[in-house]
């Protein structure tokens, strides 16, 4: 990843110090199958870098990426801060369960039926 963006983008930064950038947030449209209905929205992906960048120091030409976390998959994840040790935990599925919810309880209406 090139540094040139670096500054513009949303950073994922370290509980302990934020001065310590563990990846970059970014907004992403995600999809899902709900009731045999694949369904968009949108959700936050998390670039994470192998090395935590310390932007009081040196911020590397080449951002190295270990990989691509998306809001699609309903689970979490730690990841360690390499500058200090600190771990921190990625909920990338919150958003996309509190959708679901909120879309499960309008739907849930379809059921209540009058009789007669
Ligand atoms: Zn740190």
């Amino acid at each position: 990843m090139d540094r040139s963006n670096f500054e513009n983008l949303k950073k994922w930064k370290c509980d302990a110090n934020e001065s310590h950038v563990l990846g970059i947030l970014k907004r992403v449209e995600a999809k899902a199958q709900v009731d045999g209905e694949t369904i968009r929205y949108h959700t936050t992906q998390v670039i994470l870098f192998r090395e935590a960048v310390d932007v009081d120091r040196e911020i590397p030409n080449d951002i190295e990426v270990a990989g691509y976390i998306e809001g699609s998959l309903l689970m979490h994840m730690t990841w360690k801060c390499t500058c200090c040790g600190t771990t921190k935990t990625w909920h990338p599925g919150e958003e996309a369960l509190a959708w679901l919810y909120e879309r499960h309880g309008k739907n849930s209406r379809i059921g209540e039926q009058r009789n007669g």
